[in-house]
């Protein structure tokens, strides 16, 4: 250990101003995240958190419309999967050497749950892993090695994942990635069928609705014509419903718009809501026996605490709420509610070019003035998040893959009130002109910098 140098204790982190907070986060963590959420005013300490509500230590309470990107479809806190998690907290923490009463369960309720015969389960901790496990099952189980993704699809930043993944900068700055991994238009069933003819192809791996990508929907059909163009040629459909999963659009899963069944399907963010980490790739039995069905492979989809009982009871209960309280039935009635309104921005507000998304999963796409010089797309997304943030009390985002699409994406839980407030706020930022929004930037940034510590 370094000499002189006390360690914080938990206590002390629990009680750390917001000063303390950026410090270490800029210094031991990630300087330019810190820099950035510093510049747009949101490097906020938050002290509680509760369903959709975020309370800072200055007193200030903020409407949180980015939802953990999808992890909190319940809203933080949920105070019955905090129960679960509690009441299952005397079983053993990991134990990869015998049976975890609540993994088998929560595979069952899961394999009851999917459509078809998505029966067996493999379970991780990240969206990511979930995406690794499928795409080995499908290539453990086809023999075939070739992917096929989407342009501007996210499915996670491993290298696996990201080799799937339709972002150029991620590509660029790691690859070489996997080999043979194709990209093409999302949407575009032409492109997809001549690739899926070669016959080489072990998966084509697709969002339902492209989260990251800024809320993209495809055009009706696609899904369920590439399911059909998928098993004409051998070739495995993985649905990744990572961000979509457990209500999100408007229906339990979003492959039920179209009556898709994959052959295999990948969940996480929301399933422990964002409780205890977990996700999972969930295919047949026929499939899961091709690829691991041997003594040599039946432990290649494992991971240490992939499943664990803590993280299980967290999925346990969240289904268990989400089907009592029918949440994708709230989230189609919200987003169309929403959607509503959000559609007449695109008409009347300057800075919105187009309203696109599903249920609770929408996007405003902006609508950046040239500036030479300067980079409006992220610009523009800057400034009106840190008004929405600082001036209104509602905290958004931009899509990581689309600098110009603002999310809208709060827990399904949110109420009629909660979605006007937020709302509000849009109309009121995005009326600005460029020069009142740059003004309100500036005033926010300057305000931050002169506050006394
Ligand atoms: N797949 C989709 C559709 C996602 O939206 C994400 C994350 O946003 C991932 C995969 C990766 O999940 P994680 O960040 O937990 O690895």
């Amino acid at each position: 250990m370094k000499p002189n140098q006390n360690l914080i204790t938990l206590e002390e982190a629990l009680q750390s101003t917001r000063r303390e907070c950026c410090d270490r986060f800029r210094k031991h963590v990630n300087p330019e995240e810190a820099r950035l959420l510093k510049l747009v005013n949101i490097d906020k300490r938050y002290t509680k958190a509760e369903g959709v509500m975020l309370y800072d230590d200055e007193g200030n309470t903020l409407l949180d419309f980015t939802a953990g990107y999808g992890a909190l479809n319940l809203g933080h806190n949920p105070p019955e999967v905090l129960e679960a998690v509690r009441n299952a907290s005397s079983l053993p923490a990991v134990l990869l050497a015998g049976y975890n009463p609540l993994m088998g369960a929560l595979a069952s309720n899961l394999s009851m749950l999917l459509p078809g015969e998505l029966d067996v389960s493999s379970f991780g901790s990240g969206g990511a892993e979930a995406v690794e496990i499928a795409l080995k099952t499908a290539r453990a189980s086809t023999g075939r090695k070739r992917f096929i993704s989407c342009n501007n699809g996210y499915h996670g930043l491993s290298f696996g994942a990201l080799s799937v993944s339709g972002s150029a900068k991620y590509r660029e700055a790691l690859g070489p990635l996997m080999e043979k991994c194709d990209a093409i238009p999302f949407g575009d069933l032409d492109a997809l069928e001549d690739k899926l003819k070669r016959e080489d192809v072990a998966a084509f791996v697709v969002e339902p609705v492209q989260g990251e990508g800024g809320a993209v929907v495809p055009p009706k059909g696609y899904l369920k014509a590439a399911e059909e163009a998928c098993h004409k040629h051998g070739t495995l459909l993985i649905l990744d419903e990572i961000q979509t999963g457990l209500g999100r659009t408007g229906e339990l899963f979003a492959m039920e718009h179209e009556g898709v069944v994959p052959d295999i399907v990948t969940l996480s963010k929301s399933l422990g809501s964002g409780v205890v980490p977990i996700s999972v790739s969930v295919t047949t039995e026929e499939i899961w026996r091709k690829a691991y069905g041997s003594r040599d492979r039946f432990d290649l989809a494992i991971s240490t605490f992939g499943g664990n009982p803590r993280a299980c009871a967290a999925a346990l209960k969240t289904i268990e709420v989400m089907l009592r309280d029918r949440l994708w039935e709230r989230a189609a009635d919200l987003g169309e509610y929403a959607r509503k309104r959000l559609d007449r921005f695109s008409s009347d507000l300057k800075h919105v070019k187009s309203v696109r998304g599903q249920g609770l999963l929408l996007g405003v796409e902006l609508d950046p003035p040239k500036v030479p010089g300067a980079n409006m797309d992220e610009n523009l997304g800057a400034m009106i998040i840190s008004r929405l943030a600082n001036n209104y009390g509602i905290l958004t985002a931009y899509y990581d893959l689309a600098p110009t699409v603002l999310r809208f994406e709060p827990p399904l839980t949110a109420t009629k009130e909660q979605i006007d407030k937020a709302l509000d706020a849009f109309d009121a930022v995005l009326g600005k002109g460029t020069m009142g929004l740059t003004l309100g930037f500036m005033k926010s940034v300057i305000g931050r910098a002169v506050r006394p510590p």
